[in-house]
């Protein structure tokens, strides 16, 4: 199977393809290469005969339609999108465009490419979608998102992601076009761009500066490793029923006052502070995000009973290994510091 990657270079789109990679797929990664792309993140395949890089972006259909005709892929994993809640509470107009528009632009493209193909019902359009189309539950840990839970989604960013997902399933339903979904919840892990809450706590603890706790901090939200997700995702991609959703968690809820504590106590073991006193002496409560959801969590029944999929990592783990890849990657996130917005307090503007 060749894999067409959309948002190869980002956060999650990277460790996709770098496991398929290491699972033997050829990937062809398209991406736009916006403020949220590295393509450092790919360094460990750059060289691969396995590897291909398209840089286009998902709303130009003349340059989807090449890409599809240059290497016919028998799969698309599509990820591309402006993802950081807060910037679209500041700016929600690239969001309607590139995750709606693009995901249309791209739905079209894949149907072209599939229908002109025969229609082989081998060929898979995977769309990757967040937990927060969802909207928010209440404090009560029985309460769990499943895959029938109606869509209510809160934020420029998920009301983007929620359309997207409606647009996908049409173009199944009306199309026929074979299509799974996946709902996953946070993530996190190596290579996590340093405008999201875990990255900017590791760096402002090591550079001296407040950790920045939104509200009272009681939000709550469910950690997925990201390289547990890239397995996840590859699994739904070969294993899922043709129009089903499959919601992708972590098993490991949290508030975020309690998580950044806990990167507190792991920087305090790993590097200590020059003073002995703890990183968590630098947490500073801030103003809360505006509509800021109270608590997402996942049931995982269905990727597990049907699919056999569970995660591997577990917070502590996880978390620890997170710290310890960013103490040995400074380079990495120290020239991606300089790019627009990040460092910056975004989101409170309304
Ligand atoms: P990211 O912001 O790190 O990466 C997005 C990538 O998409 C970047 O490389 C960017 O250059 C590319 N891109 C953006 N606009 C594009 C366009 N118009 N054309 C082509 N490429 C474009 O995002 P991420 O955190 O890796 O998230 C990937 C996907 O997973 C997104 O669809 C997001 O909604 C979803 N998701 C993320 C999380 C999370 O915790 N990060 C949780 C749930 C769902």
């Amino acid at each position: 199977m060749k894999l067409l990657v959309t948002g190869g270079a980002g956060f999650i789109g990277s460790a996709v393809v770098r496991l398929a990679i290491a699972r033997k797929i050829e990937v062809v990664n398209l991406d736009a290469l916006t403020y949220a792309a590295c393509l450092d993140n790919l360094a460990p395949v750059a060289d691969s005969p396995l590897y291909h890089f398209e840089k286009a972006d998902i709303r130009d259909r003349a340059a989807l339609d090449g890409i599809f005709a240059k290497h016919a892929p028998g799969a698309v994993m599509h990820l591309a999108a402006e993802s950081h809640v807060d910037r679209s509470i500041d700016g929600p107009g690239a969001f309607i465009d590139t995750n709606i528009t693009g995901t249309y632009t791209l739905l079209e493209a894949a149907r072209a490419h599939w229908q002109g193909r025969g229609c082989p019902e081998a060929f898979r359009f995977h769309h990757v979608s967040t937990d927060e189309v969802y909207g928010s539950l209440p404090e009560d840990p029985q309460v769990l998102f499943t895959e029938e839970t109606a869509y209510d989604p809160r934020s420029p960013y998920s009301a983007s992601k929620a359309a997207s997902d409606h647009l996908v399933r049409a173009w199944h339903h009306t199309y026929g076009l074979p299509v799974v979904v996946s709902n996953c919840s946070n993530n996190y892990g190596p290579y996590h761009f340093p405008e999201k809450l875990i990255p900017v706590v590791i760096l402002n603890a090591l550079a001296g500066k407040p950790l920045p706790i939104y509200g009272t901090g009681a939000n709550v939200r469910d950690w997925l490793f990201v390289e547990d997700h890239a397995d996840a995702l590859l699994t739904v991609l070969t294993k899922g029923e043709i129009g089903r959703s499959y919601n992708i968690g972590g098993e490991n809820e949290c508030s975020n006052l309690e998580l950044v504590e806990r990167l507190c106590r792991i920087l305090d073991r790993l590097r200590p502070r020059a003073d002995g006193i703890s990183y968590a002496e630098q947490i500073t409560f801030v103003a809360d995000r505006p509509g800021h959801d109270a608590r997402y969590a996942i049931d995982p029944s269905r990727i597990r009973d049907e699919l056999g999929w569970r995660p591997s990592v577990t917070l502590e783990k996880g978390l620890e290994r997170t710290v310890q890849w960013y103490l040995g990657n400074e380079p990495w996130w120290r020239a991606l510091q300089d790019r627009q917005g990040v460092g910056e307090r975004l989101g409170v503007k309304t």
